[in-house]
């Protein structure tokens, strides 16, 4: 007897015309059980009314670019929202007041802007997480739990390189790798963690997680976390290769989402970890 195939999760991306927007309409290709029902930007956008495959480098879609989000939205399961972080507690809003689950990607939001999403999610399902890299979010689980073994008696390290134009340092990855590994150790990251910005610091006191970063050339972002004593050194490396990480990890959550319930998600959820 044949099984009826199980429907595919509709999808509308918004700031589809952005750099993430087009990393998300081109991963589109390489996950299973999706479909893009739309693609909105800004009210005033100039490819607006232009295929949306074609906009990001790739085929044809058949799906044009529209500034219609209620309309586009009537037709979909999920709103992945990639875009400004003024744009998100309006897109929330119209997002709970249809009953659409949501992926936010969207990093920077304010205090209030914050407490829009968390409102949303008592009505409809949001996955929310400022780095949708699978890797990373596997990377942050699995350096807590090494730290939590491992404990005490090896010297931690975080250490991060990214290209020349990066301003922040350390990296939010990097921090969020620390915090990981003091959760494991019951240590408070803020009063243990040495940060040592051009590696001159070379030394390791007691009690203390140093974190490095480095500056060079065009690299997307590496990060290594290991734990060293006299006899052996551990090491867990992510390499990012390109944004396409994200796309992928947001499209992931986008159809792991919509069989939830409303609460407020992050990427440790969707991986189940
Ligand atoms: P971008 O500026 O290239 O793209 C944002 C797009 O959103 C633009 O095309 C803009 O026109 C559109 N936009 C703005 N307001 C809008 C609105 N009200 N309605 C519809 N479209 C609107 O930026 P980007 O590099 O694609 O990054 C977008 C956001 O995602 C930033 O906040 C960035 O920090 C964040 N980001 C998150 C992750 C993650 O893993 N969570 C990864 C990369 C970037």
């Amino acid at each position: 007897m044949k099984t009826k195939s199980p429907s595919k999760t509709r999808i509308v991306v918004v700031g589809a015309a952005g750099r993430m927007g087009q990393a998300i309409i081109r991963s589109f290709r390489n996950v299973n059980g999706v479909e893009l029902v739309g693609a909105v930007e800004m009210t005033v956008h100039k490819d607006l009314g232009k295929d949306v495959g074609v906009l990001a480098g790739v085929e044809k879609t058949g799906i044009i670019l529209s500034n219609d989000l209620k309309t586009v939205l009537s037709n979909a399961d999920v709103l992945i929202d990639f875009t400004f972080h003024t744009a998100v507690p309006i897109n929330v809003m119209l997002a709970s007041q249809m009953g659409r689950a949501m992926v936010i990607g969207t990093t920077g939001l304010d205090a209030a802007e914050s407490d829009a999403v968390k409102k949303g999610a008592e009505k409809v399902p949001i996955v929310w997480a400022p780095n949708m890299s699978l890797g990373v979010n596997l990377l942050f689980a699995m350096v807590k739990k090494a730290a939590a073994a491992l404990g005490t008696d090896y010297k931690v390290e975080v250490d991060e390189t990214h290209h020349v134009n990066k301003k922040d340092s350390p990296s939010g990855t990097a921090l969020r790798l620390g915090e990981k590994v003091a959760e494991g150790l019951g240590w408070d990251f803020k009063a243990c963690m040495i940060h040592d910005a051009d590696g001159a610091f070379r030394k390791h006191p007691e009690g203390k997680i140093v974190v490095r970063s480095h500056r060079e050339g065009e690299v997307v972002g590496d990060h290594t976390v290991s734990f060293g004593n006299e006899a052996e050194r551990i090491e867990f490396t992510h390499r990012a290769w390109s944004r396409e990480s994200f796309a992928l990890g947001a499209v992931r959550a986008a159809r792991w989402v919509v069989s939830r319930k409303p609460a407020l998600y992050d990427m440790q959820d969707v991986l189940g970890l």
